[in-house]
């Protein structure tokens, strides 16, 4: 089997008496998408945040890249990393979340060169240039020089993309990306995501929108009360899923 770029294993994480995931096995390829499905409260944006460790893992392990997320192994011990480890781990995992949180004081260009300077240390002149590279990509050239406040819904996330993709991550994650977006907004969103699967990118990405996730996933997963039901194609999963669970869910959504 080929190296994972993302692998969970046996991940389990409580709020107090609440086990919101109870030992759950995930393995993404590099350029892999994956699309996570799922009720409200199952686990889904926990899931997400262990990944890039702003949720620590009660057991179980998190890796991205073939590196262990948030720990130092030393014979059968396991060490957190200090803050500044965690935060350079954290650069190479992009993630994009449901309320877009832009920086509001800095401009469009500044939010997508704002990591790469400070965290990054990379140099000023390479840097603009990517951000105006990125802006292009997601369409939004003319609005470098905005504030968040000045642009819609749509336009802010597709601003936190190019944002996200400044650090040139080996893995995005989405966390329910268009459902704060007016239904009108979802499309433009939609197809800047889609344009980055197409381009190789290794995704996860936690959606209600069935319709990407049939058009754009190698793999759906379906996460119930902090589980993986079941896992597969589009065609599996969406078409003939084999949990009742699954088949539920997705006669409420469709
Ligand atoms: P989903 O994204 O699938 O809706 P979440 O991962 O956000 O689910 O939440 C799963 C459960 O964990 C919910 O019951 C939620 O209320 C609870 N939860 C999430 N984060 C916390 C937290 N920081 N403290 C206490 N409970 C939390
Ligand atoms: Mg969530």
């Amino acid at each position: 089997m080929s190296a994972a770029m993302v692998e969970l294993r046996g991940v389990r994480k409580s709020f107090g008496p609440l086990e919101v995931l109870r030992g759950v096995d995930l393995r993404v390829a590099p350029g892999e998408v994956t699309v996570i499905l799922g009720p409200s409260g199952s686990g889904k944006s926990t899931l997400l945040r262990t990944v890039n460790h702003l949720e620590k893992v009660d057991s179980g392990s998190v890796s991205v890249d073939g590196e262990l997320v948030g720990y130092r192994r030393s014979g059968d011990r396991l060490y957190e990393l200090p803050e500044r480890e965690i935060l350079r781990q954290r650069t190479k995992i992009g993630f994009v979340f449901q309320n877009f949180n832009l920086f509001p004081h800095l401009t469009v260009h500044q939010n997508v060169t704002e990591a790469p300077l400070s965290a990054q240390r990379r140099p000023r002149a390479e840097v603009d240039a990517l951000a105006t590279r990125l802006l292009e990509r997601v369409g939004l050239s003319d609005k470098a020089h905005s504030y968040p406040r000045k642009l819609s819904g749509g336009q802010q996330q597709r601003v936190a993309i190019a944002r996200a993709l400044a650090l040139e991550p080996k893995v995005i994650l989405f966390d329910e990306p268009t459902s704060a977006l007016d239904p009108e907004l979802v499309g433009e969103v939609l197809d800047v995501v889609k344009g980055l699967a197409g381009s190789g990118t290794t995704m996860i990405v936690v959606t209600h929108e069935v319709g990407f996730a049939r058009e754009v996933a190698d793999t759906v997963v379906f996460m119930d009360e902090g589980r993986i039901v079941e896992r597969g194609t589009p065609a599996e999963v969406l078409d003939a899923p084999r949990h009742e669970r699954t088949r539920l869910f997705l006669s409420k959504v469709l």
